[in-house]
């Protein structure tokens, strides 16, 4: 008999957890999970999947327009956001049960509640002003991030939504304005765009997308205004007041902007409120992060933390890889440290960017000699209807090794294409295994293996 209620107890029923949760709970081990809102997490219930949804569903007017390009005699029509949301709603409740019921039937005990440390193996369970505690020989801990609002900005507060209440909107707005120009504001911008909202993006730095290939910043940036999307850059608001239905933004140039909602996607921050961090001596970083080695352990042997709440790739797959290498670590005697390096993602924007590995300027700042192959060009299916949007493709090669280093591309199903070019990028194949490899005709992304332009 176990001197603790629980061989594992996670906090947070999302992605990391649920995997961890699962794993261990199948190798026998006496597992609980308390999670205060349902079961799935961002992903499933604020983010990757109902933002997907979003994006199907804003694509269409394109689609429409390619089809009468095609001579098929259809028009847009109106599109119906209550009837969308509904069977959203209904398609993320029936996942979030899935959740719960594989939780379930891998033996996890699940308990809606929400959980505070209370010493190094005791949790403080809450839930409906109830409370329970419970002990555990290992935590976890994966209560994944939470959005941020820059507080100093009079307004924010009480005029901007969040990403986590766009799934919630009642109504369209006519016109909105979407601060910030990273992940979340570029897909929205698309998202609401497609939807037939008036979308203008304000960005405070000069390109939008820090941190991508500065092609595919520039790239992205002109495929957006092609569809209509407008974007300020070098603009900060620095108050919102509302007034009726109107939101005014005043800018930092002295300049005022008026819309009907104002989506503020200016970063995440780790979900440490309430945990009682401090009851076990563990101060997060300054970026609200806990701080954890390579194997995902917290200064206590016996704490682990995974996923967004440790702020290190914020990515669904990535925080399903932690918990993988977590079960390895604690439960299977084989330390396992996730390997970060070239990990494939994707934005949904519209176009999409799949990109994987190093940007040109990453590379150059790391010191290494690169030989750069790109190409820009239009699909069949835009040509075909006189679309002006372009497809870039962009290769950074060790010019020593011949090793593709990074693979980027803007347009056409970049997400899908990104993640079979990762295998080549991670299995760290050169250009000319790349060029040996037979094209698939005729596809767009035939192109990347058969890319000859070299940057003189
Ligand atoms: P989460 O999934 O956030 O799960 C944490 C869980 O812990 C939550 O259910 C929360 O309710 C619970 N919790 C928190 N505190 C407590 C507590 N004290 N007690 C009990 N329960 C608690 N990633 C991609 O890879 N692809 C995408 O396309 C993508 N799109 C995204 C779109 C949006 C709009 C957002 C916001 C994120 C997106 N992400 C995407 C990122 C992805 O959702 C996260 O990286 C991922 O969900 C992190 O998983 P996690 O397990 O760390 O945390
Ligand atoms: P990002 O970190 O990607 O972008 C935040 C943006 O907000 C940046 O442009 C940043 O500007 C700006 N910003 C930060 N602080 C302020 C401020 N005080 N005022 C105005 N602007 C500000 O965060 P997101 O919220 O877009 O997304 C969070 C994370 O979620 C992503 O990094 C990603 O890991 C994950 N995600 C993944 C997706 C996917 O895989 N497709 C989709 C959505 C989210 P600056 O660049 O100048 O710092």
């Amino acid at each position: 008999m176990s001197e603790f209620d629980f061989d594992l107890f996670v906090i947070g029923a999302g992605s990391g957890g649920v995997r961890a949760a699962r794993l261990a709970a199948n190798l026998g081990l006496k597992v609980g999970v308390a999670e205060e809102d349902r079961p799935g997490g961002t992903c499933v219930l604020r983010g990757c999947v109902p933002k997907k949804f979003m994006v199907f569903a804003s694509e269409v007017p394109e689609q429409i327009d390619a089809a009468r390009g095609f001579g098929w005699d259809v028009s847009l029509g109106k599109f119906d956001w209550h009837h969308f949301k509904a069977k959203q709603d209904a398609e993320l409740t029936r996942l979030s049960g899935i959740y719960g019921s594989n939780l379930a039937r891998a033996g996890a005990e699940v308990i809606a509640a929400h959980a505070a440390f209370k010493d190094e193996h005791t949790l403080v369970l809450t839930s409906q002003g109830s409370t329970r505690e419970v002990t555990a020989k290992t935590i976890l801990v994966a209560t994944g991030g939470w959005p941020f609002l820059p507080q100093h900005c009079p307004g924010v507060l009480e005029h901007a939504l969040t990403s986590n209440d766009m799934f919630k909107l009642e109504k369209l707005p006519s016109r909105m304005v979407i601060v910030g120009g990273g992940y979340i504001a570029v897909e929205f911008a698309g998202v609401m765009k497609g939807l037939g909202v008036d979308v203008t993006l304000m960005y405070r730095g000069e390109k939008i997308l820090r941190g991508f290939d500065t092609e595919v910043r520039d790239h992205l940036n002109a495929e957006m205004k092609l569809r209509g999307i407008h974007i300020m850059t070098g603009v900060d608001p620095v108050k919102l007041h509302k007034e009726g239905d109107i939101v005014t933004l005043h800018l930092n140039d002295g300049t005022t902007f008026d819309t009907d909602a104002v989506l503020y996607a200016s970063g995440r921050k780790p979900k440490t409120e309430g945990l009682g961090l401090d009851a076990i001596g563990i101060t997060p970083d300054m970026h609200g992060a806990i701080p954890v080695d390579q194997y995902s352990r917290t200064s206590h042997p016996h704490i682990y933390a995974i996923g967004d709440v440790t702020n290190r790739l914020n990515l669904t797959p990535v925080a399903i890889r932690e918990a993988v290498a977590f079960v390895e670590t604690a439960f299977k005697n084989n330390p396992t440290a996730y390997d970060y390096e070239n990990v494939p993602t994707a934005v949904f924007s519209q176009p999409q960017i799949g990109t994987v590995g190093l940007s040109e300027d990453e590379a150059t700042a790391k010191g290494i000699k690169v030989d750069i192959y790109s190409t820009k060009f239009r699909m069949m299916k835009a040509a075909f209807n006189g679309f002006e949007s372009r497809i870039f493709m962009k290769l950074v090669v060790d010019a020593a090794s011949d090793v593709v280093l990074g693979a980027h591309i803007v347009g056409g199903d970049a997400g899908e294409v990104i993640q079979l070019a990762g295998i080549a990028v991670k299995a760290r194949l050169t250009k000319a295994q790349w060029d040996a490899t037979c094209a698939v005709h005729p596809t767009a992304a035939e192109e990347i293996v058969t890319i000859k332009d070299k940057r003189p």
